[in-house]
């Protein structure tokens, strides 16, 4: 069964067909499948209501089965923000290095015990005849002190995740892949996807 992306940020295209193709489930990008998505407005709640909302207009649009991911960033110091705003956070064309200056700037005096911060991946999937898998995992960590390494995209400088102080963004795809919050709900969804075509 071949599934539509159903999102147009090239970082999370590459992350899912990067964690996705391994498992056996071949997705495509709307580019690569020949469709214009167009934008979908985000006025969900909650991410797994955006990621519904995604992947519903793709799934209406193209009537192939659809997987969309709605993401961001939770806080605590700042009682959970950006949350389901990440990509709005700051200014939707703020470049990440500005943002995430600004993040550690509102945070220098807070202390490590305060310092808490955890990624939400929600996905969903439409399956053919419109049967929908929801699923979401989450990824704690905190922030750090400084912007360190050059992978990953958006927060992933600022994010450390695990013990040995490294930031995704200091991570190698893979490393990042077996920790993060999109890799958990990827895997997830294979699983679902197994026990969905067993039947
Ligand atoms: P969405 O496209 O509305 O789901 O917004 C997702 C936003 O959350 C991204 O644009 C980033 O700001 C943030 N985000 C989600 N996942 C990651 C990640 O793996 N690394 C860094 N930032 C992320």
């Amino acid at each position: 069964m071949k599934f539509i992306i159903a999102t147009g940020n090239p970082n999370k295209i590459r992350e899912m067909e990067r964690i996705l193709a391994p498992l056996g489930i071949e997705a495509v990008s709307a580019k690569e499948a020949g469709v214009v998505l167009g934008e979908v407005e985000e006025t969900g709640t909650t991410f797994a209501e955006n990621a519904f909302l995604k992947a519903n207009a793709a799934y209406i649009k193209t009537g192939m089965p659809a997987v969309a991911d709605d993401s961001g960033i939770c806080i605590d110091a700042f009682d959970g923000a950006p949350g389901i705003f990440s990509s709005r956070y700051l200014g939707e064309d703020t470049p990440y290095d500005v943002k995430n200056g600004i993040i550690l700037d509102k945070l220098r005096d807070v202390p490590d015990d305060r310092r808490g911060a955890h990624y939400t991946c929600a996905i969903c999937c439409i399956l053919p005849g419109g049967e929908r898998l929801d699923i979401e995992e989450i990824c704690e960590g905190r922030i750090g002190y400084e912007q360190l390494g050059n992978g990953g995209f958006g927060y992933d400088p600022i994010f450390v995740c695990g013990d040995d102080g490294k930031t995704f963004a200091q991570l190698s795809a893979e490393e990042k892949d077996r920790l993060s919050h999109r890799g958990k709900a990827l895997r997830s969804l294979v699983d679902r996807l197994k026990t969905y075509m067993e039947r």
